[in-house]
């Protein structure tokens, strides 16, 4: 999961250049006149959200009498995010806020849209809130689901405001099989509270990330097997290890907790791996 800075504008902004590009007139209105219904629902928002507490906030099925959930889908849908509209350099600005343009959810696929952290149907308030559109790959959307999560821990992480740090947290274990195979597990940080390891454990289930990390890890080895088994040819068991060590460094650098930092550390801190397992990928 990748944390990503707020983004740089409020609800205010995004309704009035939302309403600005909506020609029926009762519609515009009726978007601005909820405006201060969505501020106030915006500052409890930023208000609950960096200590987890967002799943408190009740559902509601509209914004004001005049403007429906129903309206809401429709304003997000056909003006907010429509091409063309005054509104849509904001949603692209959300949708491309991601370094490398991945998925801050499952760090790995690239970003295809712009999801909402509390659900459309459920939470038609916080539509064009913009601390709750985030950009999401279409694997991680639809795992999301539009669920409603019951306790703080059944909440997925929010990359505006859950901080994982830098302690390593996601290990790959090396499974002694012909060809190896590479099982991904969180072991919780010591920094973390009790409530958001329970939460990284919830998001990394809910958006299958052993199995995504297992299967681009398997073919990771198959890429670098025929490299690992040169290194080993010359110099043994011992070279490869440093060679793995090495990649290990280099990843860590950048990302303390990608799948290819914890693969290659597994790699390089499995004796089998260094000393024979390397000769069982192909
Ligand atoms: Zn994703």
């Amino acid at each position: 999961m990748k944390r990503l800075p707020l983004p740089g504008f409020d609800v205010r902004h995004a309704v009035e250049l939302c309403a600005f590009g909506i020609t029926i007139p009762e519609r515009a209105q009726a978007l601005i006149d909820a405006l201060p219904a969505m501020q106030s629902a915006e500052s409890a928002y930023l208000h609950m959200a960096p200590t987890a507490q967002l799943y408190l906030i009740p559902t509601s099925d509209g914004v004001t009498p005049q403007l429906t959930g129903e309206l809401m889908g429709v304003v997000y849908k056909s003006h907010f995010m429509k091409a063309g509209s005054p509104s849509r350099g904001l949603y692209d600005a959300i949708r491309v806020a991601s370094p490398y343009n991945l998925c801050p959810l499952c760090g790995q696929r690239t970003v295809a849209s712009v999801d909402h952290y509390l659900p459309q149907s459920l939470h038609p308030v916080f539509n064009l809130t913009p601390v709750n559109l985030v950009p999401s790959c279409s694997d991680c959307n639809k795992n999301k689901l539009a669920k409603l999560a019951q306790s703080a821990e059944r909440q997925t992480l929010h990359p505006y405001f859950d901080d994982l740090g830098n302690e390593r947290w996601l290990v790959a274990d090396i499974r002694e099989t012909t060809p190896p195979s590479i099982a991904y597990r969180v072991r919780p940080a010591q920094a973390w509270t009790a409530v958001l390891a329970q939460r990284v454990q919830h998001h990394f289930e809910v958006m299958g990330l052993a199995e995504l990390y297992a299967a681009q890890a398997a073919s990771e080895l198959a890429d670098i097997s025929f490299g690992l088994e040169r290194v080993g040819q010359t110099g043994g068991g011992a070279a490869v290890c440093a060679h793995l060590q090495g990649e290990y460094a280099s990843r860590f650098v950048r990302d303390a907790n990608s799948w290819k930092t914890a693969l290659y550390e597994g790699l390089f801190t499995s004796d089998w791996f260094c000393d024979e397992g390397y000769r069982l990928i192909r």
